[in-house]
């Protein structure tokens, strides 16, 4: 079936009439649009509007990511998960005030050099920034344009070369920004997965799968099972001051702070593990521990239940640029992964601070 020629013109006049209004779409500030766009990966359009609003508060411009330190740009993220995002930002940051004036560019070749800017970023920034003609394909787009050639599978990228001749065909020559957002707008609030609203899709007559009855044929891809890890967390309390200390530059959740602690083992008890983990990490000895509470924090593919124990140790830990003892205030200024950052919450809830 060959659409008809008035697909984007409908579309696009249903995107102006029916849109959310959303605050990287009252501006084509490249700068915005990229930050709006990394945030947007792996998390809601809801979640990351607060973010948003506060991370253009805090750096308005690529200057002012580019300028700031390390540990205040994964304080700012601190909640959106995915650290490497948020340092893919920075690192980027500053080649674009080294080497390109400070200005983002408009070539998909220098873009693609910038850490974390994979096809989809570059085609987004080309097109809502600098309305060039490029096609993005990200799930909503995905499923919506299976739907209307009738693509019947599941939803993944091996459907994208597909999708890619029907999106060249179908782009119009001018207002790219309105038809690339458009189109991921009708997969967020009428392409549903589960429940499309057809009836009042303005695409309905070029939709193949809508013709055959066959809209929701494409499902997501089975869920991964999720696992549950287990951990102790043991909190050093001297005076108003509690022990943190950085995770390592590599790796997972690199570069934030964290209370002390480690995975249980299979059927250890948590004091055994508070005390193998403090004793290998920090070289003291736990004498006694008292649960304080329990934070769960989910992630992708797995759950992390974390047992929080008030500690007495034999003595202090040895300091080190990596390691500090911080007031309930002040630990707010760290960036922590969210199970920690829930715990300082939840201190200053209990007021422990009062406490004998
Ligand atoms: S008619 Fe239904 S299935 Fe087709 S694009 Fe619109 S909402 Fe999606």
């Amino acid at each position: 079936m060959k659409p008809k020629p008035s697909f984007a013109r409908n579309l696009n006049a249903w995107y102006r009439r029916d849109a959310r209004a959303l605050p990287w779409r009252e501006t084509s500030d490249p700068y915005k649009i990229w930050i709006s766009e990394i945030m947007l990966q792996q998390t809601t359009v809801n979640a990351v509007v607060p973010y948003y609003c506060k991370w253009i508060k805090i750096f308005p411009t690529v200057k002012n990511v580019a300028k700031a330190p390390l540990q205040k740009i994964l304080r700012t993220w601190q909640g959106l998960g995915y650290y490497t995002r948020a340092k893919n930002i920075y690192k980027s940051s500053k080649i674009i005030c080294d080497v390109h004036g400070g200005r983002i560019p408009d070539d998909p070749l220098k873009l693609r050099k910038l850490p974390g800017f994979g096809s989809y970023t570059v085609g987004a920034v080309l097109s809502i920034a600098f309305d060039k003609r490029h096609a993005i394909i990200d799930a909503n787009v995905r499923r919506v344009v299976m739907r209307i050639l009738a693509i019947e599978g599941h939803a993944n990228m091996l459907q994208d070369s597909k999708i890619l001749v029907f999106l060249e065909k179908e782009m119009p020559k001018k207002n790219l920004r309105t038809f690339n957002q458009a189109l991921m707008e009708l997969g967020a609030l009428l392409c549903r997965n589960r429940e499309p609203l057809c009836l009042t899709c303005p695409v309905k007559t070029h939709c193949r799968g809508y013709k055959k009855g066959i809209q929701k044929i494409i499902l997501k891809p089975k869920k991964r099972v999720v696992k549950d890890i287990d951990v102790a967390i043991g909190i050093l309390k001297r005076r108003d001051k509690y022990f943190i200390q950085k995770r390592p530059s590599k790796g997972l959740l690199a570069d934030l702070w964290e209370f002390p602690g480690g995975k249980t083992e299979k059927g250890e008890p948590l004091f055994r593990t508070l005390r193998r983990e403090l004793k290998e990490d920090l070289d003291i000895d736990i004498t006694s521990s008292r649960h304080l509470m329990n934070v769960r924090h989910f992630y992708t593919q797995f759950r992390v239940n974390l047992h929080v124990s008030l500690c007495e140790s034999s003595a202090y830990p040895r300091l080190h640029k990596n390691r500090k003892w911080a007031t309930l205030k002040e630990l707010r200024k760290y960036p922590m992964p969210s199970g920690s950052a829930k715990i300082v919450e939840r201190l200053s809830e209990m007021n422990f601070l009062e406490r004998p």
